[in-house]
């Protein structure tokens, strides 16, 4: 379970990046985070991945308090977390393959795993033809795709994702909407911060919406609810 209690983020120059903020995300849910640019939803994101600290208030996932969390302890908390961001960032010299299997060798996986598990997520992303593709040689959205199998090799309980969609043309992006849509079929929780209105308006699921660096909406099947 994902908790954050009261929780503020105010940064250096003075800026609030959330105001008193407290959401419960249970286990196996989708929750999508929208609001106009600025409200504080990568705020939040990366509080959640210990990128960054609250000022007040506590964070917690699972059996993890980030505010008490030292640096070393901060891998044990990200191997249960899978990031997906707007911007990939795949390494330019290695494969898709390659690129996949790093994240299981960074935390020490046998090769025989990196064997067994790499082919079976890209398989799930709809890559297997395309392994030893280099990152030059695919789209926009296969190169999302290989984000998100580099996220889910290493069976996280939470995905977060910024604006995982922000890059890609509507077409593009549904594909990689369904994609996460089936990584919480199979047990995944994911909390998705996005722009992409049509897209939540079409799945109905839950919508916390942010402005200002406050809750203002937090319905179980919404919509994205205003013009962006
Ligand atoms: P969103 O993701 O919804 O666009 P952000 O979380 O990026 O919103 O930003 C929320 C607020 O915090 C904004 O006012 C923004 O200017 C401020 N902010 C975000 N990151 C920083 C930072 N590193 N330093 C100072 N202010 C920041």
């Amino acid at each position: 379970m994902i908790r954050i209690e009261g929780v503020s983020k105010r940064y250096r120059n003075g800026h609030h990046g959330l105001l008193e903020v407290s959401l419960t995300v249970h286990r196996g849910e989708f929750v999508f985070l929208v609001g106009p640019s600025g409200a504080g939803k990568s705020t939040l994101i990366r509080l959640l991945y210990g990128e960054d600290r609250a000022t007040s208030g506590n964070v917690l996932i699972d059996q993890f308090r980030l505010e008490k969390m030292t640096m070393r302890q901060l891998p044990r908390l990200r191997r249960q977390l899978g990031i997906v961001f707007q911007d990939v960032k795949l390494l330019p010299t290695r494969t898709v393959f390659q690129n996949v299997a790093f994240a299981m060798e960074v935390i020490g996986a046998s090769k025989k795993d990196i064997a067994r598990r790499v082919p079976q997520v890209l398989d799930l992303v709809g890559l297997r033809g395309r392994k030893d593709n280099f990152p030059d040689q695919l789209s926009g959205g296969e190169q999302q795709r290989v984000g998100i199998a580099r996220a889910l090799v290493n069976q996280p309980t939470y995905i977060l994702a910024d604006e995982p969609t922000g890059n890609l043309d509507p077409e593009t992006g549904s594909g990689i909407m369904r994609l996460f849509q089936e990584i919480n079929r199979r047990g995944a929780t994911v909390l998705m911060a996005t722009h992409a209105r049509e897209l939540v308006n079409q799945l109905h699921k839950r919508v916390v919406a942010l402005e200002d660096g406050r809750i203002v909406r937090d319905e179980a099947r919404g919509a994205y609810g205003y013009d962006a």
